[in-house]
């Protein structure tokens, strides 16, 4: 049954598996690896995929930080305009899929977040967060209206 599926449906599918077989600290907790269950990050909550990604206060910062920069349509444009049209263009289906997409990249860019919070003992702030998917989704905007990512090298 192939048919559908783009290629930005199947970083999303992939993704949304990476996630689920994520070793948050409940998991260990459970597996007897960690000593206790908190967040990380915020340290008031214990640290499931549904707080770490979507209840944190610090996710929840995030996400609003980038839904602002989509709506005021301040989001660097500077891949040959991909970005912006799109932006532009969000309307329905494809307002729709621009968001899951930047959603499994910050779900990606949080996780990179939360490991750097665990091994460095410093989580990057927002801003840097923000910064980080816009960067990845620039990568992905060029994958999803080109279907490759021959787009994203330089001629030569
Ligand atoms: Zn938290």
């Amino acid at each position: 049954m192939q048919g559908g599926l783009g290629i930005t449906d199947y970083i999303i599918w992939n993704e949304a598996a990476m996630v689920r077989k994520l070793l948050t600290k409940d998991r260990l907790l459970r597996l007897k690896i960690s000593q206790d269950n908190w967040c990380i990050i915020c340290g008031s909550q214990p640290e499931t995929v549904e707080h770490l990604f979507f209840e944190c206060k610090f996710s929840a910062a995030c996400l609003q930080m980038l839904l602002k920069l989509v709506q005021k349509g301040t989001i660097k444009n500077d891949v040959k305009g991909v970005w912006h049209r799109s932006i532009r263009a969000v309307k329905g289906k494809k307002c729709r899929a621009l968001i899951t997409a930047m959603t499994a990249v910050l779900i990606y860019i949080i996780w990179w977040a939360r490991n750097e919070a665990l091994w460095n003992q410093r989580a990057p702030s927002p801003g840097v967060i923000c910064a980080q998917v816009q960067q990845e989704c620039k990568i992905r905007v060029v994958i999803f209206y080109t279907g490759n990512v021959a787009g994203m090298r330089g001629s030569g």
